[in-house]
């Protein structure tokens, strides 16, 4: 019991692989759903990112239950499995739950893991990054700044300029393109 296990928690955590798998790249919007609901764009006025604090049943009504999974009790998407990760579009990454911008599309690579993968956030203050030990490793979980939602994890692995690595799941994130901002 214990191998499988800790064979299910691997796959769980296969985000930390960066084995190159030959992704399509095609350069339209075709994986995103057109009839994704309109979530929240919401830019801080003048730059300064406040707590947004809320009650479990607002987040229960506002997200499906697999952005529930991920956004608030630290879930994980399958890999391959968002339309987000073949997005090429010019625009930008909101947290999908209060929409704060988060990740721009110039910062986006194809890093073969099959989640989004960006090498740097918009603004440093919009995620935080906190030391996260569970399942006996070390990774730096990355969360939204104002509603503290769960969006993935940072690896120190990624291409310059950073070398850093956002593995972010694709179902807490809005793609807001460039033409709607
Ligand atoms: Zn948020």
């Amino acid at each position: 019991m214990r191998f499988f296990l800790a064979f299910s928690f691997l796959l769980l955590l296969a985000c930390n692989s960066t084995s190159q798998t030959t992704v399509s790249s095609g350069d339209t919007a075709s994986g995103v759903d057109p009839s994704m609901p309109d979530y929240r764009y919401d830019p801080p006025t003048d730059g300064t990112v406040e707590e947004f604090d809320t009650t479990t049943d607002y987040w229960k009504e506002i997200l499906t239950n697999q952005e529930f999974n991920v956004l608030r009790q630290d879930g994980t998407e399958p890999s391959f499995s968002s339309p987000l990760n073949d997005n090429k579009q010019a625009g930008i990454y909101a947290c999908r739950a209060c929409g704060l911008p988060l990740f721009s599309s110039s910062t986006k690579f194809e890093s073969g893991t099959g989640w989004p993968s960006f090498y740097q956030p918009l603004e440093p203050k919009y995620v935080m990054e906190e030391v996260d030990r569970r399942y006996g490793m070390e990774r730096t979980e990355v969360s939204c700044a104002r509603c503290n939602g769960h969006l993935g994890h940072v690896f120190p692995d990624g291409p310059q300029p950073t070398g850093l690595r956002y593995c972010l799941n694709g179902v807490a994130l809005n793609f807001v393109p460039e033409a709607d901002l």
